[in-house]
């Protein structure tokens, strides 16, 4: 049950390192690639998308102002 909880929620390794999202796990390695992906980066959009689809609450967020 636990090796589930520590597994990356975009690459899907378990990593020792990393940040903890909305009860999320993601990897020091995606949360770098996300933080430096640039905007018009073609793969911001997939990851954002991914992100979106992984956190219906963001966007529910966001709708209820
Ligand atoms: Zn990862």
């Amino acid at each position: 049950m636990e090796s589930t909880n520590r597994s990356c929620l975009i690459c899907g390794r378990i990593e020792p390192e990393g940040i903890t999202l909305l009860g999320r796990r993601i990897c020091s390695g995606c949360e770098k690639l996300l933080v430096d992906l640039p905007v018009e980066d073609p793969d911001y959009d997939r990851y954002l998308a991914k992100l979106k689809s992984l956190w219906p609450d963001l966007s529910e967020e966001r709708d209820q102002s």
